[in-house]
């Protein structure tokens, strides 16, 4: 190639951060943050509530083969078809998914983490991050009451963590069932995983990529207040030995996504002992207990073979930030997998690729390391029973509201309610009144919850994460929601008379 071809290309190098460019970062990661701290001060509603037509034309009109001058530029444009629509989770008024605001000192590990660039992987790419995320594991396995021999991982979330806890427990079984690849193939499809039916979807998705199938999740019924209940998975372990199937593990949910409903831990570990099944707590949204005043609330979890995780949720870290504990560290025996050209088994030095289903990692560990060091846990717990204060006195406001009928009382900081405000209304208008509430609530951009289906009825939810949410502001909400179901009560009466008009 010749000099002027060269001198052609354009001149990318300046944009790499570099010996020569550590101040061009500075300036233009240090006016990113300039921008989006004025756009966090200035929310004055969770979202605008934008319409996808509209923003996907503008970001499919963008030509991507034509870049714009720099990075300024490139914010600017950013700011259009992102920033200033985007839901904004730190707003007192969002009310809808379990992402919390974030802890500011998480955001620092965020900038030191990706300048970094440090792999978790193996040890040459990641010397003082892997230690701190095995300090960090260290930590959470005791805060849950786990012995000596116990390790984890970090993950990307509670679907990662219970897909590789799942993958734990399917090949713990095999070894001890089925030592031989042929009788492998032969066992694997009568295999079973108990989970009561308020589990998280990614239950059945793990059975899925784990070759088990759907079908392989068998579902236990719930009490009043949506927990397993024991009697129900003691029959359904039963119901499977008489039909050759062969159970291998129970899911325990602390913390169900709707309810927040805890299974009961002691009995169901007590159950998987007596069964020799592998006891895997999904604690994605509970685990915040951990760490709180309510700690007892998650009594029982100590004896679990496994148990999820999510800090990007109850710990107020931005995601990803999650982790898989488990009671016995060789039972991440079955995930490792040695490469030459990576982590040679005789290697002589840790590489954490050996317990992870991942291979290239974030040392996402960093952030919560900054939280602890900042607030505490006690600090972190501190806010997330805020959280669950405020879904106690939510759920009082509610009962005593005729407007509403509220289910299941909150153990963590979930309120699921439902409009029956009119008068003489069918169950499918009260669901279209629902339905319409959430929608127009959303659009409006005034404030943002959640919606679900309980026992095929349209109820609304309201998720809570956020401390400076207050009493008032849940009132306010629910004032708005009353007013368009009530709204569309009238719009749906006035709908038959819109042919005579025309
Ligand atoms: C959120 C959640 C999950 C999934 O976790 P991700 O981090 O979104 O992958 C799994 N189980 C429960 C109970 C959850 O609340």
């Amino acid at each position: 190639m010749s000099g002027t071809e060269w001198a052609a290309r354009p001149d990318s190098r300046k944009h790499l951060l570099l010996t020569e460019t550590a101040d061009v970062f500075r300036d233009v990661v240090g006016e990113g943050v300039r921008h989006v701290a004025a756009r966090v001060g200035e929310a004055v509603r969770p979202t605008t509530g934008p319409d996808p037509d509209e923003l996907r034309a503008e970001i499919a009109s963008i030509d991507l083969d034509r870049p714009l001058s720099d990075s300024a530029e490139a914010l600017a444009e950013l700011d259009d078809i992102y920033l200033r629509d985007a839901v904004y989770f730190h707003h007192p008024r969002y009310l809808a998914h379990l992402v919390p605001p974030v802890a500011i000192p998480a955001l620092l590990g965020e900038a030191v983490l990706s300048a970094l660039n440090s792999s978790l992987d193996t040890w040459d790419q990641s010397t003082g991050a892997m230690l701190i995320e095995q300090r960090l594991i260290r930590w959470i396995t005791r805060r849950a009451g786990f012995g000596e021999s116990s390790s984890g991982i970090f993950t990307s979330g509670g679907t990662q963590s219970n897909l590789q806890a799942l993958m734990l427990a399917r090949d713990t079984a095999l070894a001890r069932r089925a030592p031989t690849p042929g009788e492998r193939w032969r066992v694997l499809p009568k295999l079973r995983v108990l989970a009561s039916e308020q589990a998280h979807f990614s239950v059945v998705k793990s059975a899925r990529t784990l070759g088990l199938g759907d079908s392989a999740v068998v579902r236990v019924s719930t009490d009043s207040r949506y927990r397993m209940r024991p009697d129900a998975l003691e029959q359904a372990v039963f119901r499977c030995y008489a039909e050759g199937a062969v159970p291998i593990a129970v899911v325990a949910t602390a913390g169900t996504t709707d309810f927040g409903a805890i299974d009961p831990l002691p009995a169901l570990a007590e159950a998987c002992r007596r069964h020799q099944l592998w006891l895997h707590v999904d604690a994605a949204y509970g685990g915040g207990l951990l760490v709180s005043a309510r700690r007892e609330r998650l009594a029982g979890i100590e004896n679990a073979d496994s148990v999820a995780v999510d800090f990007h949720k109850s710990y107020f870290q931005p995601v990803s930030c999650a982790a898989l504990l488990v009671a016995d560290e060789a039972s991440l025996r079955h995930v490792a997998y040695y490469a030459d050209y990576l982590n040679p088994e005789d290697s002589g030095v840790p590489n954490l690729v050996d317990k992870s289903l991942q291979t290239s990692r974030r040392a996402d560990a960093v952030k919560l390391w900054l939280t602890l060091r900042v607030l505490g846990a006690e600090g972190i717990g501190a806010l997330f029973d805020e959280a669950v204060d405020l879904a106690h006195a939510t759920w009082r406001l509610l009962r005593a509201d005729e407007r509403f009928t509220v289910l299941a009382e909150p153990e963590l900081s979930t309120v699921v309610f439902r409009w029956v405000g009119g008068y003489g209304m069918t169950d499918q208008e009260c669901d279209a009144a629902n339905q319409h509430a959430y929608s127009a609530l959303f659009d409006s951009g005034a404030a943002m919850i959640a919606k679900t289906k309980i026992d095929r009825r349209v109820c609304l939810k309201f998720t809570l994460l956020n401390p400076n949410t207050t009493l008032q502001d849940i009132a306010a909400v629910l004032d708005l929601v009353a007013g368009h179901c009530a709204n569309h009560l009238v719009l749906a009466d006035a709908e038959p008379l819109l042919p005579e008009v025309s």
